[in-house]
């Protein structure tokens, strides 16, 4: 599909640039990690590519209301539109030391792989991209967004897509085997249920509802739920709190609830059928105690991940396994997770997650590490891909079409 592409002299001089490039790359990387970015809190790390984005020369470079980076290349036409993304956010709260330290040329710092490497990545290709002067059809967005991990809820991307766009393919470097691709996406709903009564003796008050008894009716038919197997479809009470001493009728007690699948509509049904069942055992109860004290349960959503699946063999992904193994780095398509491409592939806009360069591991511990060996190879397929689907001039039409809005 992108022989031609591949054989030019312009992407070879690219592609040559990014190898070059590979100690520079390493000297950004080390830097980017040693600024704390815990999601919600990207600030220092946001303005750090926000300066880089606009010392390399991209242009309309910005900040957008949540703190995203952008920055673009324009395509000698603009269309289509690709997005190129790497999150800046971290697991790690502010007080952990993220200073490298590099062991038997290993590079150890929380966040070194996930994602700080694909901050990395972006700067690279956005430079062997200036300096070659390899002409994209297309415009090609970088993006550095905030929000990709727990806590964050995808509030980066989600800014991006949830307001007028014209992005037609979007592509995110988040996986710690540089050959990965993830199309398919799990979402995730996740709720806090407060349990609220009146509360009292045990033995003196006896007969007013209990908020604890409410939650252990809600959690037994949460229990009780039936799920597909395909599309994977799963449920958590990942953590229960409430009461205050065994002799004290609970005046309060919640849980939080995990609720995930590949399907879109499983994730609406099982969110449906939880807000249901927490009713009822708030009915149950008050209907046990037949007092005039009653119990409540308050609903509080705080986790909202959209799923959605894409075929194996739709052209996003068989784009991005023909530059994957052109590089020379084994191509592998992953099953689904959820990572920022899951908000476009729920509205139906080709999206992947692909590797990131070198080797990594002990994502989200402490003790997360990168070998920087060859990692300029990760940057070569990403760069192979977003050229393919924006298109070169005067070597290769656009891959990716115009997303029908
Ligand atoms: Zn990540």
């Amino acid at each position: 599909m992108m022989q031609k592409l591949l054989e030019s002299k312009i992407m070879q001089a690219a592609l040559e640039y990014l190898k070059e490039d590979d100690a520079r790359t390493l000297k950004e990387h080390l830097e980017l990690v040693a600024i704390p970015a815990p999601s919600n809190h990207e600030e220092l790390r946001a303005k750090d590519m926000l300066r880089r984005f606009k010392e390399l020369g991209l242009e309309d470079v910005h900040m957008d209301e949540v703190w995203n980076v952008l920055g673009t290349v324009k395509g000698t036409l603009g269309s289509p539109v690709v997005m190129l993304a790497g999150h800046l956010d971290t697991v790690f709260p502010a007080t952990v030391d993220v200073t490298p330290k590099i062991k038997d040329g290993i590079i150890y710092a929380p966040g070194i792989a996930d994602d700080t490497r694909a901050l990395a990545d972006l700067l690279t290709i956005i430079r062997a991209i200036k300096e070659t002067g390899i002409k994209p059809i297309g415009d090609l967005v970088f993006c550095a967004n905030v929000g990709e991990e727990g806590l964050g809820d995808l509030r980066g991307v989600k800014n991006i897509f949830g307001k007028e766009n014209n992005i037609d393919a979007f592509v995110s470097i988040d996986d710690p085997l540089a050959g990965s691709i993830v199309n398919k996406a799990t979402g995730s709903n996740r709720y806090r249920f407060t349990f609220i009564a009146k509360g009292g003796h045990s033995f003196a008050d006896f007969g007013r509802p209990s908020a604890i008894h409410a939650l252990g009716i809600a959690i037994a038919k949460i229990a009780q739920f039936k799920v597909p197997q395909v599309p994977k479809t799963t449920y958590n009470v990942g953590v229960i709190d409430g009461g205050t001493s065994v002799n004290t009728i609970a005046a309060k007690a919640s849980l939080l609830l995990d609720i995930r699948s590949d399907s879109q509509e499983e994730l609406k049904r099982l969110s449906v059928l939880a807000l249901k069942v927490a009713q009822e055992a708030v009915e149950e109860e008050n209907t046990l105690r037949q007092s005039e004290d009653k119990v409540q349960v308050q609903v509080e959503q705080i986790g909202d991940r959209p799923s959605g699946v894409q075929p194996d063999d739709c052209l996003i992904v068989r784009i991005a396994l023909e530059a994957t193994n052109a590089v020379g780095i084994e191509a592998k398509i992953k099953p689904s997770s959820s990572t920022d491409a899951n908000v476009p592939i729920s509205l139906g806009i080709p999206a992947i997650t692909v590797g990131c360069g070198g080797r990594s591991g002990g994502i989200h511990t402490e003790q997360e590490w990168c070998d920087p060996k060859d990692a300029y190879k990760g940057p070569q397929k990403d760069l192979l891909m977003i050229m393919a689907m924006v298109g070169v001039e005067g070597v290769q039409a656009p891959m990716i079409q115009k997303f029908k809005r």
